[in-house]
């Protein structure tokens, strides 16, 4: 899954909810109102939804740490070590690494290790081993359970990189009147620049709880019917925070078309595929461009009225059978996350070199699968070794 040339599109189960249309996406109502999209001529009955390709991208981020390898510039390249690399060709990592963005899933991973998730990018064949793992593997079939409950997914057809971005979009148009509504959405997409980088991810769940208060949920799938470590909890508790930021900037209207543009490289000239036309009018988008459909969904996104999120909760789940180990709610401490983004962004920006875990955290090596040839972990026990022989000599 995920490389985008066959992407999927879902109809959604729920049927009959109406969809954000435009009469003419390029020549967008100024004086748009409350509720406008949903008013006559925005609403439309369908009972095929466009929940789509980012099925395929969904599956990207979920089971790998890589963003979807097709929309970025080339492969990662096989270098062994990044920093001699960076030193040499005078490139910051992401442009190394040929990427136009980082998921959400990357940066959380930082936080566990910053340097596993370098090797990850650099040897690549030693993670995809690791996700045909049978328990990596029913972890994916939990999150993809979850997802059929409310959609299915039906194959597209795109023929363009726009294309592929386009039918996110659209996703994510489709998704707006049901939180309106007060209804639940599985696999959202989010988007947008943080720290200079564009950064994308897709939110497992958004949902109104008892309370009315919109529910930002996370599903984690665990091998053991335990809690995960506090290190493990960081790096969650990361995750779900800058889901929170990248949706509220997008229904704040912070969004900006050029950041998208730009950050990715695509064309607003750009026509859509006939596949993804004949979506986009099903569900009662008059588009014929991509630059058409970032104007609907910004307008959309701008003028929805979503309020934000007020709670962000983890569910953990055994992957044997599904139970659930427990919930725990996860504060928001904006300074954290924003100080954790500056630190994990300057390795992208090429601000200073890949890290590994300090020697208290040397634990976490055991389950690294690039313990073997890891320069970080050779460097720290050459450096204890040191330490521990001049102790001896004193
Ligand atoms: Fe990080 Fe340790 Fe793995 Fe090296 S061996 S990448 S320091 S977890």
């Amino acid at each position: 899954m995920g490389d985008g040339s066959q992407p999927s599109v879902g109809s959604s189960r729920r049927a009959t909810k109406g969809a954000a249309s435009s009469s003419s996406p390029t020549n967008p109502r100024p004086e748009v109102e409350r509720g406008w999209w949903s008013g006559s001529l925005a609403m439309r009955s369908c009972s095929h939804w466009t929940w789509d390709c980012f099925a395929l991208v969904i599956g990207n981020e979920q089971s790998s740490s890589r963003p979807n390898v097709s929309e970025q510039e080339s492969e990662p390249p096989n270098e062994g070590n990044g920093s001699k690399r960076r030193k040499r060709d005078g490139r910051i990592p992401l442009e190394r690494f040929g990427w136009k963005y980082l998921s959400v899933t990357n940066l959380s991973q930082q936080a566990w290790c910053e340097q596993q998730v370098v090797y990850g990018m650099e040897l690549p064949h030693i993670q995809q081993l690791r996700e045909e793992v049978p328990v990596v593997r029913a972890g994916s079939c939990l999150h993809l359970a979850r997802e059929l409950e409310v959609h299915d997914i039906v194959p597209i057809n795109v023929e363009s990189r726009e294309d592929s971005w386009a039918v996110k979009i659209l996703n994510l148009l489709s998704m707006i009147p049901f939180l309106q509504a007060g209804e639940h959405v599985r696999e959202l997409p989010v988007f947008g620049e943080l720290e200079g980088i564009l950064v994308v991810g897709v939110v497992d769940e958004l949902r109104y709880n008892s309370k009315g208060e919109l529910e930002l949920r996370e599903l984690k799938t665990r091998r053991q019917r335990t809690f995960p470590s506090a290190a493990q909890k960081k790096s969650h508790h990361l995750q779900v925070s800058i889901y929170k930021l990248l949706f509220e900037a997008m229904i704040k209207g912070q969004l900006n078309k050029d950041v998208l543009t730009q950050h990715l490289h695509l064309q607003t000239e750009q026509p859509l595929g006939s596949e993804v036309l004949v979506h986009a009018h099903k569900v009662g988008f008059t588009v014929n461009t991509f630059g058409d459909l970032l104007d609907l969904m910004l307008l959309n996104l701008t003028y929805a009225e979503i309020l934000d999120v007020d709670t962000m909760t983890i569910e953990y789940c055994h992957q044997a059978d599904a139970s659930v180990i427990g919930t725990e709610v996860v504060p928001f401490e904006e300074e954290w996350v924003k100080s954790e983004l500056k630190h994990y962004c300057s390795f992208w920006k090429g601000q200073r070199e890949a890290k590994g875990v300090d020697i208290e955290e040397a634990w976490k090596c055991r389950y690294c699968d690039f313990a073997d040839i890891c320069q970080w972990r050779q460097s720290k026990s050459e450096e204890a070794t040191q330490k521990n022989r001049a102790n001896q000599s004193k």
